[in-house]
């Protein structure tokens, strides 16, 4: 009898546990980064003086918080005016968190530019072989988020990838300078959007999905 209880006990205990009790996410400590800022606009959206680094900032504020919520540590780089400097202070960040350790992950979130009102497109940029993975899952993930077109997923020389040596990526989800997108932005739809594209894409890398040795052989250019 009293077994039969401990069984049951132990099995109300289990149907108890909330069933999101772990995600991919649980324990990664990742470091993100608003583009521009601190007196620099980045692209801007003339029609409606949208500035591009106000954009940036509110979806890494929304994306911490999602991240959080699913079990991540997330730090957020100062906005320091050199590339560089980020970099050092996402590191110090993240050493200073309870996880003690290096970034997971850095991503650095920005919005492009372009002198057309009407020109659209996602695309996120990488440095090295080893951010080819972070790079193809929140491009895909983006590309299926927000379904515009597609402009790939290319190898850069931008500062932020290159320094610490940290796995990094720069997404440039949609194009700030296009007027639907900054009524989208101003009329509170496309932060969750992203949002929600982006926790995607880092829960994908960090299910293992994108690995090397998942068959991922890397490459450059269009995921096709
Ligand atoms: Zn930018």
């Amino acid at each position: 009898m009293k077994k039969l209880f401990l069984s049951t006990f132990l099995l109300l205990t289990i149907l108890a546990l909330p069933v999101s009790s772990t995600t991919s996410l649980d324990g990664t400590l990742i470091a993100l980064d608003a583009g521009h800022g601190n007196g620099a606009t980045g692209a801007v959206n003339r029609k409606y003086q949208v500035a591009e680094a106000d954009v940036n900032w509110s979806v890494v504020v929304a994306l911490q918080q999602k991240l959080e919520d699913a079990g991540a540590t997330v730090v957020i780089t100062e906005r320091l005016s050199s590339r560089r400097e980020r970099v050092k202070d996402a590191i110090k960040k993240c050493k200073a968190t309870e996880l003690a350790r290096k970034c997971d992950v850095l991503v650095s979130v920005h919005h492009n530019g372009s002198s057309s009102s009407t020109h659209d497109g996602t695309l996120v940029i990488y440095n090295e072989r080893k951010d080819i993975p972070l790079a193809k899952a929140l491009y895909n993930a983006l590309i299926e988020g927000l379904k515009l077109p597609d402009e790939g997923y290319l190898h850069g020389g931008y500062g932020m990838t290159v320094y610490g040596n940290m796995v990094s990526a720069i997404t440039e989800g949609y194009y700030i300078t296009n007027d639907s997108e900054a009524e989208q932005y101003l009329n509170g739809t496309r932060v969750a959007e992203e949002v929600q594209a982006l926790f995607n894409g880092l829960a994908s890398y960090f299910d293992g999905e994108y690995d090397f040795d998942n068959g991922n052989k890397g490459g450059n250019g269009k995921n096709k």
